[in-house]
């Protein structure tokens, strides 16, 4: 039995799209419509129905510019389709893994690839085979070239030759034995930075003093703290080699820092020159140790939850956390502000405390996810939003649905007349019927699939508020940071006032609960109407010319917070 007639019998009918890829600049491939026409050739042959076409047009066969087949492989998720037909098998993908990756993805939503030309059937025993075979060669390939390179580089360590990138700051790279030599000029910094760390001096007082004399990193760059601390803790300047120090990368090619395991560190002695002595070296350790512990214990640890949300009004860049000591009393005072204004002083906008802004902005959440009421009404509002923007794609949207309920109808009526007496006229009518749900129903989930026309019913918003509820009840810091990073879209801080915009779903691109908040009142000023409550972010966020009168004297706000959860942020 081949995949066609598997599929059918298992879901009676089978989808297909086709996927043709067409290089203008070689001549003897065949034109689009050639390939076009072999694929619908084959589908009306096996009785596939056809409900989409992807088309790429490069200009050129070897660059990989394939947007409508990344679509055709997003799309397959979506389980509209079970087949994809392809010309040939080449035009499908470039390269061998290439390949194998986007048939696993492919198979992994039930869908099959089947090369109209080649015949290759997906469920064959060879086909099978093949793939197996290509599947071990590419991760043979791949895992290979990693250990030849990593053995190289091993083999240079232990004899001490140098492994590639720039020699540490005291050192050069002989080009014929690739060991390293001292540079006699580099060295005496290096030694100048020891002798002055180890004689108690900060990193801010060394940094002075190599600026004092005009002194640069190998990069030609000036010192900083983290150059300096690398140059602290190297273990070559007592001539020690050190190789494979690193953690590896993750699956997904990510390093995350840290440290490999002792035993798989390679350190070798004796292959590099020795800048600083053991003892200094010692000694400028214990001192980065003390420092560190000293350090942590001096400057509580903030977490600023809305960072990367908060945006400044008046010039639109990003608000950053700050914390300081201020006032007659030196407390600490921790708040987000204008990034602008911190680093170029070139922004007007006032700072806004953190528990402040963060409080409003999760007991507004609050208050909007256990009002019962407010749901329809948010559904109702968001719907004419969508009718506004886009009339005749919505009224597409709904005159298909009611196609899909009445073909259903339909066919549930045939049914029942095709159990009674058999026809071959009541076959090919069910079968027609078939088809054109099938179509509708295709053409109705791209739409939906459209951004600014995704549905969302009042029970997608219950199930979304339901999950922010959960997290308010789950009462700790990771979940206000999901809160956070899954329902408030932006944060904007002005002059006078504040606005946080919330995404209530994740299907409503567009729309944002917004609420405004007047800076200075004492009290929690929701200058929102709940009629005007949904509109576009950028709209409201760059509208500029929008402001409220307000008189400047900044009170301490005290807020009311009648959910404990809430309270989080007092406490650090
Ligand atoms: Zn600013």
């Amino acid at each position: 039995m081949n995949i066609i007639e598997k599929i059918r019998l298992k879901k009676q009918v089978v989808r297909a799209v086709i996927y043709a890829r067409f290089s203008s600049d070689n001549q003897r491939e065949e034109s689009i419509e050639a390939q076009l026409r072999a694929i619908k050739d084959y589908a009306n042959k096996n009785n596939l129905i056809v409900v989409n076409e992807y088309i790429d047009k490069a200009k050129s066969a070897t660059t990989d510019n394939r947007p409508q087949f990344l679509q055709m492989i997003a799309d397959s998720k979506e389980e509209i389709f079970d087949l994809v037909l392809v010309h040939k098998l080449d035009r499908f993908a470039r390269n061998r893994q290439d390949s194998i990756g986007y048939r696993m993805e492919l198979k992994r939503h039930g869908v099959s690839l089947i090369s109209v030309l080649e015949y290759l059937d997906d469920e064959s025993p060879e086909s099978l085979i093949l793939e197996s075979i290509l599947e071990a060669m590419a991760e043979y390939y791949s895992k290979n070239l990693a250990r030849e390179v990593h053995k190289g580089m091993k083999e240079n360590a232990l004899k001490g030759q140098h492994t590639g990138g720039h020699p540490p700051l005291g050192y050069d790279v002989n080009p014929q034995t690739k060991m390293l030599v001292i540079n006699p000029k580099e060295a005496e910094v290096v030694k100048l930075i020891f002798n002055l760390y180890t004689q108690g001096k900060g990193y801010g007082a060394v940094i002075d003093e190599l600026n004092l004399r005009n002194y640069r990193t190998k990069n030609g760059k000036h010192f900083a703290h983290g150059s300096l601390s690398g140059i602290i803790r190297n273990e070559k300047y007592i001539g020690l080699y050190i190789f494979n120090k690193s953690a590896a990368k993750d699956v997904d090619g990510i390093r995350h820092g840290g440290s490999k395991d002792e035993s798989e560190i390679i350190k070798v002695e004796g292959v590099v020159p020795p800048i600083i002595s053991k003892e200094t070296f010692q000694l400028a350790q214990e001192i980065i140790k003390k420092r560190v512990r000293g350090d942590s214990r001096k400057i509580p640890k903030h977490i600023y939850v809305l960072s990367g949300k908060i945006i400044c009004g008046e010039c639109h860049g990003a608000f950053i956390g700050h914390s300081r000591y201020a006032g007659r009393s030196k407390s600490l005072q921790v708040a987000y502000r204008c990034s602008v204004r911190k680093n170029k002083h070139m922004c007007v906008n006032k700072e806004v405390r953190r528990e402040y802004i963060e409080k409003i902005a999760l007991r507004k959440l609050a208050e909007i996810v256990y009002d019962e009421a407010f749901i329809s009404q948010l559904v109702k509002v968001y719907g004419n939003y969508q009718l506004g923007k886009n009339a005749e794609l919505v009224k597409r949207r709904e005159d298909l649905k009611e196609n899909i309920i009445q073909f259903s109808k339909e066919i549930d009526n045939l049914l029942i007349l095709a159990s009674k007496v058999s026809s071959e006229a009541l076959a090919n009518k069910l079968t027609e019927l078939e088809h054109l749900k099938i179509q509708s129903e295709a053409e109705y989930q791209r739409l939906c699939n459209n951004n600014n026309l995704k549905e969302v019913t009042e029970d997608m918003i219950k199930d979304s508020f339901k999950i922010v509820k959960q997290l308010f009840e789950a009462s700790d810091l990771r979940s206000c940071k999901k809160l956070i990073e899954l329902y408030v879209e932006k944060v904007v801080i002005y002059r006078d006032e504040a606005i946080v915009l919330y995404r209530l779903h994740p299907d409503m691109v567009h729309s944002c609960y917004e609420i405004l908040l007047n800076r200075s009142s004492g009290t929690l000023a929701d200058t929102t109407s709940p009629n005007d409550c949904v509109g576009e972010p950028s709209e409201v966020v760059l509208r500029g010319s929008k402001r409220y009168s307000f008189t400047s004297s900044r009170k301490k706000l005290q807020i009311q917070v009648n959910n404990c959860v809430l309270q989080l942020f007092c406490t650090p």
